[in-house]
């Protein structure tokens, strides 16, 4: 079977090894080797993509939810689309929610992922009271911050590679309405977002549109936007229905003078310095999850997402510097993403640390790979690091400057018999 994941690159021929119970599954462990689980391929790049892959979607039963104390317990494969269904109608949210819904909960606590609120709630693993997962020998674990604590730190963000999360509990967020209040600040510069960002640094949600095309005066404009759950007590909810972008755009449609023109267009229609409007919880938290296939803008040879963070001592400069470069290359998707993250946790692999992160997507062509060398060469200059669930190329050398505890993680993973049985194209190449 030939797989990619939601960047389309790269491609991979893959067996997929099913399983149905714990038994079946500890077989496959015995059995095979240079495998990792696959939960819903929303990952942009090579991390959740290897020789064998052991599919998680089947395995997606809500087990229990403790309505009054907002405690869910669900098997890894579960979408967290399809518990919203299940719990916002009851008054409860996630405490920490990704950009899409379309991800599993076992993806969800591979990648430790962060949503807009990283600054006062943490990542989503800060969240999780303890899984069940399986080890290499087949052996099934229940681990927490305080049972197993270095299996916890291994595991979130440790990208499948300490084994196969089998079911979570995790703590969920008491809300009093599906409508947010959205406030949209529009800035001229790249110093006005981070006063903007900073001013509001005590805001419940937090994220910025920021060209990355414009130089000048005007670099580093944006649109940031501003949320809080209302609280009238409306509480229907259902998933939103998805349009289908059905085709595979052109490559050539997507160059320097689109991206500029559509650029112009959005932050002219934004109006005035501040407005305000009531937004629902999708069109706030998961706005690109409204055009399905939305990857296919890119058209067939796929796209990358670049996202680096970097240390809040050194964030504006670093910033400033590294979006010259994309300005001046003229590559880069319409809007990037800005987002303020407070401080990191203790997981050897997880992706925050205190300061910013900018994410964008690149479209593959041939002079990618080495503007995205001399991007990265930046972002350690500056004392950052790439995001593993967004990367599919990033050298050893660049990974391993940027994850301090990756001798941890290795040794770990060595003691503990994984590395020969977990594996993915992006282990192999980071060499993990
Ligand atoms: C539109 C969009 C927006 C996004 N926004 C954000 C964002 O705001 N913040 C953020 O942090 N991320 C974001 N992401 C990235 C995404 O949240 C992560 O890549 C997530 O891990 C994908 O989960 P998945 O279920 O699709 O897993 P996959 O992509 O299939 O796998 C991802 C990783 O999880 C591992 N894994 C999956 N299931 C299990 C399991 N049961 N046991 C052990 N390991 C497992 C895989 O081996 C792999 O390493 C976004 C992605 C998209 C497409």
């Amino acid at each position: 079977m030939d797989l990619s994941c939601w960047g389309r690159y790269p491609r991979v021929e893959t067996t997929p090894l099913a399983f149905e119970s714990e038994e079946s599954l500890r077989e496959i462990l015995v059995r095979h080797r240079d495998l990792i689980p696959h939960g819903n391929g929303r990952s942009y790049g090579d991390s959740a993509l290897s020789r064998r892959i052991v599919p998680m979607r089947p395995h997606d039963t809500i087990l229990e939810f403790d309505k009054e104390n907002g405690l869910l317990h669900v098997q890894a494969g579960v979408l967290l689309a399809e518990i919203l269904e299940t719990i916002v109608p009851r008054g409860w949210f996630f405490r920490v929610t990704p950009g899409t819904r379309l991800i599993t909960v076992g993806g969800a606590i591979a990648s430790d992922v962060h949503g807009k609120n990283h600054h006062v709630a943490g990542c989503f693993s800060d969240w999780v009271k303890d899984f069940r997962i399986m080890l290499a020998d087949g052996r099934v674990v229940t681990c927490s911050k305080s049972a197993a604590p270095e299996l916890f730190k291994a595991t979130c963000g440790g990208q499948g590679l300490t084994g196969i999360i089998l079911s979570a509990r995790i703590f969920l967020q008491r809300i009093l309405s599906t409508s947010l209040d959205q406030t949209t600040i529009k800035t001229r510069n790249l110093e006005e977002t981070f006063d903007a960002f900073e001013q509001y640094r005590d805001a419940p949600y937090s994220v910025a549109w920021i060209d990355c095309q414009t130089r000048g005066k005007a670099m580093g404009r944006s649109l940031l936007m501003l949320g809080d759950f209302r609280k009238d007590g409306n509480l229907r909810y259902r998933n939103p229905p998805r349009r289908n972008l059905p085709f595979d755009l052109p490559g050539p449609l997507l160059n320097r003078w689109t991206v500029k023109a559509f650029n112009n267009l959005y932050f002219a229609r934004a109006g005035e310095r501040v407005s305000r409007r009531r937004v629902d919880i999708d069109t706030f938290f998961y706005p690109l999850d409204a055009i399905g296939h939305w990857n296919r803008l890119y058209g067939r040879k796929g796209f990358l997402q670049y996202q680096f963070i970097l240390p809040r001592a050194h964030s504006y400069d670093g910033l400033a510097h590294i979006m010259r470069a994309i300005a001046t290359s003229g590559k880069g998707s319409f809007l990037a993403v800005l987002k303020l993250y407070g401080p990191a946790n203790q997981n050897w692999l997880s992706f925050p640390m205190e300061g910013y992160s900018l994410a964008l997507d690149f479209k593959i062509d041939r002079d990618i790979f080495s503007l995205l060398n001399k991007l990265d060469s930046l972002v350690v200059r500056y004392g950052g690091r790439i995001y593993l669930a967004k990367d599919a190329r990033v050298s050893r050398e660049i990974f391993e400057t940027g994850y301090p505890d990756i001798d941890t993680f290795r040794t770990f993973r060595k003691d503990n018999g994984l590395e020969q049985v977990f594996q993915s194209l992006q282990s192999q190449r980071v060499g993990i």
